[in-house]
C-alpha cells in the first residue's frame, strides 16, 4: 500500500502541470454544477409560462356579465403542500370538482426558499423573493411587524383591483397575521381581521366579552357602536385608545364541530393548564367571520381572503403526513364544507369564484418538522380554482405560485401589473384557450 502511494506521488511529480490542469478543471466543473443547480432552484424552474391577457381578452370579461363574478373567495391554507390529494377531503372535492367547473393541480411550484412570507408575498405581489425583497432573514417576523415590499412597483392583486375598479370592497381575515399586517396594503376599502388565541381563551373561560389591549398593530374583533350594536371593524389603538373593543361569543355558536372541540380544549386546559391546539378554533373563527360577513353583505366584498394556519402548525408539531397532520387537513376540509353549505343555502355558489392556495409543503423524512428547502415535498403545492369561466379538469400546464396575482386579476377583468412575473397558466380558463 505504501508503495502504491509512493508511486502515485512520483507520477504526480512527473506530471505536475497536467495534475494542476485536471484539478483546476474539476474544480471549475463542480462550481458550474453547483451554480446551475442553485440558479435552477432560484430561477429557471420558477419561470412562469402562460398568458398575459390582452385588452381584448379583458374586455370579454368586462363587457359580458355572463363572464363576471360577484366575488372571489380565496382560501389560503398554510403549509398544506399537495395534501388535498391525499387526505380525506370530501368538501374540497365537491367545491373543486374537476368534472364540473374546477381546475386543480397538486404539482404547482412554491418559490424558494419555501418559507411562508417568501411565498405569500410572491402569490400576492406576483414576483419572486429576490424582487419583492423578503428573502431568508426573519421574513415572517418582518411582515408580522408590518414591513412591506415596494407596493408601487409590485402592487398586490388587491391593490391592482382597487386601483382599476371604483366599487367593491375587500375582506381579509387571517389566523396568521403576517398576510394582513405586511402583505396586503392598507386601504379604506380593505377590512382586516386577525384571529387571536386570546379570543379562544375568552371562550374557554366562559367570558362573553372582554377588552383587547394586547396587540400593537391592531385591536380586532367585534366592536360596539354608541347604541350597543355590534359593528365589524379594524380598530387602531391610536384612534380608539384602549376601550370599546369587545369579542362576543355568539360568532362561535354556529360553527360545525366547534362544541366537541371546545370540550376537548377545555379538558386540555383542566389537565395541563393550557391548550396549544387553539389554532383549530382560531381557524374556525376565521372561516366563520368570512361566511358571516359575505353572506350578510353579498354585494359588498369583491374579494374575500382568509388565511387558515392549523395545517402548518400540525406539520411543525407532528411532521408532514403524520396522522396529526392529515387530521388537520380534514379539519380544514370540514370548514370548507361549512362555507360551501352556507353559500349554497344563500344561493351564492353560482356567482362566486373559489380559489384555494397554499405556500409550501413540509420536509420529511426523519425528524424534520420544518420547511424552507428545495425538496419536492416542500415545493409541490396545491392550487385549485372553481367558477363558471374556469376550464374543468386537472391543470396540466405549469403553475408557479407567483401566478396567483395574474390568475385572480384576469378572472376579475383586472389588467395585470407589468412588473409581475406571474402569468395565467395555459388551459385554466375557457376564454383564453
Ligand atoms: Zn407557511
Ligand atoms: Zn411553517
Amino acid at each position: 500500500m505504501k508503495n502504491f502511494f509512493a508511486k502515485i506521488g512520483v507520477a504526480i511529480k512527473a506530471n505536475k502541470g497536467r495534475t494542476i490542469a485536471i484539478s483546476a478543471t474539476a474544480f471549475v466543473l463542480v462550481c458550474v454544477i453547483v451554480s446551475l443547480s442553485v440558479l435552477n432552484a432560484l430561477l429557471f424552474n420558477r419561470l412562469s409560462k402562460g398568458y398575459v391577457p390582452t385588452d381584448e381578452q379583458l374586455a370579454a370579461i368586462k363587457d359580458d356579465p355572463a363572464n363576471q363574478y360577484k366575488r372571489v373567495v380565496i382560501i389560503g391554507v398554510d403549509g398544506v403542500g399537495d395534501y388535498f390529494s391525499k387526505a380525506y377531503t370530501p368538501n374540497f372535492d365537491k367545491m373543486f370538482d374537476t368534472e364540473k367547473n374546477a381546475s386543480v393541480t397538486y404539482t404547482g411550484t412554491a418559490v424558494y426558499p419555501t418559507i411562508s412570507c417568501e411565498n405569500w408575498m410572491a402569490m400576492f405581489h406576483g414576483v419572486r423573493p429576490v424582487y419583492h425583497g423578503f428573502i431568508f432573514k426573519d421574513t415572517n417576523q418582518r411582515v408580522e411587524a408590518g414591513k412591506q415590499t415596494d407596493t408601487e412597483k409590485y402592487p398586490s392583486f388587491i391593490k391592482q383591483y382597487l386601483s382599476q375598479y371604483e366599487t367593491g370592497d375587500v375582506l381579509a381575515v387571517c389566523t396568521w397575521r403576517g398576510v394582513n399586517n405586511g402583505i396586503i396594503e392598507d386601504d379604506p376599502r380593505v377590512t382586516k381581521y386577525n384571529t387571536y388565541a386570546e379570543e379562544i381563551y375568552a371562550i374557554l373561560n366562559g367570558e362573553t366579552e372582554y377588552a383587547r389591549t394586547t396587540d400593537k398593530q391592531y385591536q380586532t374583533g367585534y366592536v360596539k357602536d354608541e347604541d350597543g350594536n355590534l359593528i365589524l371593524d379594524v380598530v387602531e389603538n391610536s384612534k380608539y385608545g384602549e376601550v370599546n373593543a369587545y369579542v362576543e361569543a355568539p360568532i362561535y355558536d354556529d360553527v360545525a364541530g366547534i362544541s366537541p372541540l371546545k370540550d376537548y380544549l377545555a379538558a386540555q386546559v383542566m389537565l395541563y393548564g393550557y391548550a396549544d391546539e387553539t389554532i383549530e378554533m382560531r381557524d374556525a373563527i376565521t372561516m366563520q367571520r368570512v361566511i358571516e360577513e359575505t353572506v350578510k353583505n353579498p354585494d359588498k366584498y369583491k374579494i374575500a381572503y382568509m388565511h387558515l394556519d392549523q395545517v402548518d402548525h400540525a406539520g411543525h408539531s407532528f411532521g408532514y403526513g403524520k396522522p396529526g397532520y392529515v387530521n388537520a387537513v380534514s379539519r380544514v376540509d370540514m370548514l370548507l364544507g361549512r362555507l360551501y353549505d352556507a353559500y349554497e343555502a344563500a344561493g351564492m355558489l353560482e356567482d362566486t369564484l373559489f380559489v384555494l392556495c397554499t405556500d409550501h409543503g413540509h420536509r420529511l423524512p426523519g425528524g424534520h418538522k420544518n420547511h424552507g428547502k428545495n425538496t419536492d415535498l416542500e415545493v409541490n403545492i396545491t392550487f385549485a380554482i372553481a367558477g363558471k369561466t374556469v376550464k374543468k379538469g386537472k391543470l396540466t400546464s405549469r403553475y408557479v405560485d407567483t401566478d396567483m396575482a395574474a390568475v385572480i386579476s384576469y378572472a376579475l377583468g383586472v389588467k395585470a401589473s407589468e412588473n409581475w412575473q406571474g402569468r395565467v397558466p395555459y388551459g385554466m380558463f375557457t376564454l383564453l384557450g
